[in-house]
């Protein structure tokens, strides 16, 4: 069971007064939880059935802008509603907030039909497309966030000036600066954990304040569900504390980034199958061709693992946030990283995603590459050595939002996988950001050209 309460329980808790609230969530385009807090006995009584939400969650922005050019919605069409259908298989408690549960939803139109550009529906189409060839995905993602030492509402207020993150130096694997981090993220790992989310364990990162969380790995969409409620609880919970987490991928441009890999393997009847005791370094064919997929349409799903203007500030040299889209032997210099060669837990962890994608999307649009490498069984070149940031290659990924919009736009193989709506929901997403991007008169410019321009 993918949450930690069977619905039963939950009419048990609520009898007993032990739950009084439930959080009915959608993960919206941003992969945030978007929804409604019910009365709990409201929730057992009806709504567990089905409740509804305007239907521009799914064609807005982060500041919950009402922008043009959507086919599925808009002004015109008077944005009407979308049905959430909780999906109770996913109900949990949430120990971090006092007598409430949550569940997750399904966004289904009026026929009870899903809505091709929902991230879980998308998600679920991929999985069902590697199911019938005969394959499992097993995957897990990262997260990594910084640590700020005010709130996120004394930042906010502030004007985002002056940002002291939590400690003062890089506390990459530290065990003395984390342990003065304990107070928020010992709450973090085990609320979480007893949340029905297998936390392996967290770690400091490779910059101040910075911190990474680790969830063992799962099938597809649940590593996705996993993801989102991580990040959710990661902010909430550092808020709880009074303190800030951000999951920008670059706050500062003098400091490392915030990255979110994506690890995966594919698996037939519970065994991987990426594994290959008579290959080398143990690959075996089907890891080979999916690899293959991943690395050759790497720029056309970019979009899915970077959707921000921000988030391109991230591919920097000597960063460990890759540049070429090559891969290597257990090499972080490389955006496809073998790791576990040799044995059964091979797999390749692609690390372009930053912090702040969409995990039902890069999930997705990762499986699609790979099973397009599978189908047409792509051949996988050598492995490059050293390091790649020095490497000759034309195999980049692309440095900016508008090209990586390009490569999304005009993406057969996507298209093909996920449908050309989907597609162009998510391309007019891109075009947004860079839009309002573009219209706005930044710091950088004003500080450097007010007098001396
Ligand atoms: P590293 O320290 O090199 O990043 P870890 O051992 O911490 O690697 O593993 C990173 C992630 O990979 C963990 O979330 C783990 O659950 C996941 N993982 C391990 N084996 C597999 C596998 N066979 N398929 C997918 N993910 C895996």
């Amino acid at each position: 069971m993918p949450g930690n309460l069977r619905f039963d329980e939950l009419v048990q808790k609520v009898a007993d007064g032990n739950i009084d609230t439930v959080l009915v969530c959608m993960a919206d385009m941003q992969g945030r939880l978007m929804g409604k807090r019910f009365h709990a006995q409201n929730f057992i009584d009806t709504s567990y059935k089905e409740t509804h939400c305007c239907n521009y969650l799914l064609a807005t922005d982060l500041e919950m802008a009402t922008p043009d050019g959507y086919d599925s919605t808009s002004w015109e069409k008077g944005y009407g509603d979308y049905m959430m259908k909780p999906d109770l298989d996913t109900i949990r408690v949430l120990p971090w907030l006092d007598g409430t549960a949550m569940v997750l939803c399904d966004v289904l139109d009026h026929d009870e039909q899903p809505i091709p550009h929902s991230p879980r529906a998308i998600l679920k189409k991929q999985i069902h497309r590697l199911k019938a060839m005969g394959f499992d995905a097993m995957m897990a993602t990262e997260l990594e966030f910084f640590l700020f030492e005010k709130s996120l509402d004394d930042i906010r207020k502030s004007g985002f000036t002056n940002l002291e993150p939590i400690s003062g130096y890089n506390e990459d694997y530290h065990i003395f600066q984390t342990t003065k981090e304990e107070g928020i993220m010992r709450p973090i790992r085990n609320h979480l954990y007893n949340a029905g989310i297998p936390i392996e364990n967290s770690k400091g990162e490779a910059e101040a304040g910075q911190e990474e969380l680790n969830i063992r790995y799962a099938e597809a969409m649940l590593c996705a569900d996993h993801h989102t409620i991580a990040k959710h609880a990661i902010k909430e919970i550092a808020w709880q504390q009074g303190h800030a987490a951000t999951f920008l991928p670059k706050w500062d441009h003098n400091r490392v980034g915030s990255s979110s890999h994506v690890h995966q393997s594919l698996w037939v009847n519970g065994e991987p199958v990426f594994y290959d005791k008579n290959d080398p370094l143990g690959m075996s064919d089907v890891m080979r061709h999916y690899m293959a997929g991943l690395i050759k349409y790497a720029a056309d799903y970019t979009c899915f693992l970077a959707p921000y203007v921000n988030s391109y500030k991230r591919f920097a040299k000597g960063t460990f946030a890759p540049t070429k889209a090559i891969w290597s032997v257990d090499n972080r210099t490389a955006a496809f990283r073998l790791c576990g060669a040799h044995g059964k837990g091979i797999r390749v962890e692609c690390r372009t995603g930053g912090s702040d994608l969409n995990p039902y999307l890069a999930l997705a649009a990762q499986l699609a590459a790979g099973m397009k490498g599978l189908e047409d069984k792509l051949e996988l070149a050598p492995p490059t050595r050293g390091d790649l940031y020095e490497i000759d290659s034309k195999q980049e990924i692309p440095r900016t939002l508008r090209a990586a919009t390009e490569a999304l736009r005009n993406s057969t193989m996507l298209k093909e996988a996920m449908g050309d709506d989907v597609i162009k929901h998510y391309t007019r997403a891109a075009e947004w950001e860079q839009e309002e991007f573009d219209r706005v008169v930044t710091d950088w410019e004003i500080a450097r050209g007010f007098e001396r321009s």
